[in-house]
């Protein structure tokens, strides 16, 4: 909302004031101050009108708005090209029959209920396509999931294998150890009957 203000004159010397004085502030005359015109002096700052006119500026100045207003002067400038080339003089509907004007309005109607009609079959059907799609990216995405699920099983699988492979081939080698220390003492005991059998052999070789 605009604020208003009354602006008062001084019939006797012309002096303009905002406030109807009893006597003139300049020429001192009284009785001379007449109403002079009511005068628009800005935009009212209450907190109801600055929230009004802050959502009045997020309409007007919406991009969507404007891409319309654009694409309504391009076919606007159009058809005026296209009139330019088919007919002599501009439109003057004084020149056209009322039903002349009427019956070409109809026709121009008719097409546009034929697009509209068209628009809103093929919003439908692309609705549905997308809908569709979001469907089947789901599907998959869960397919996915389980199978993100299935390959860190198997991973986990192959880790518990492969640590038992480690235990096995770590108790292998003690094993060999052990194997191999038990081949010494073989040895070892091998060479003891032998030394013994030699002793006996030389016990028996000594005439008693
Ligand atoms: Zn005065
Ligand atoms: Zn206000």
């Amino acid at each position: 909302m605009m604020i208003e203000q009354d602006i008062f004159k001084c019939s006797n010397c012309g002096y303009e004031m905002d406030e109807n004085y009893i006597g003139c502030p300049e020429c001192k005359a009284f009785g001379t101050i007449k109403f002079l015109k009511r005068v628009k002096v800005g935009p009212c700052q209450c907190a109801d009108c600055v929230a009004k006119d802050k959502q009045r500026a997020k309409h007007f100045n919406h991009p969507f708005y404007q891409t319309v207003k654009e694409n309504v002067e391009k076919f606007r400038m159009s058809q005026i090209e296209k009139g330019a080339e088919t007919y002599p003089e501009p439109f003057n509907p004084d020149s056209w029959t009322e039903e002349q004007l009427y019956e070409h309005s109809m026709q121009e109607l008719a097409d546009a209920q034929n697009y509209n009609t068209g628009m809103l079959d093929r919003m439908i059907k692309q609705r549905k396509e997308i809908e569709r799609l979001n469907k089947e990216n789901e599907n998959q995405l869960h397919y996915i999931n389980s199978a993100r699920k299935d390959y860190s099983k198997a991973i986990t699988t192959i880790d518990e294998l492969q640590a038992k492979v480690r235990a096995l081939e770590a108790k292998v080698c003690t094993l060999e150890n052990e194997e191999d220390y038990l081949q010494q003492i073989r040895v070892n005991q091998g060479k003891k009957i032998i030394e013994m059998r030699e002793r006996i052999n030389e016990l028996e070789g000594i005439e008693l």
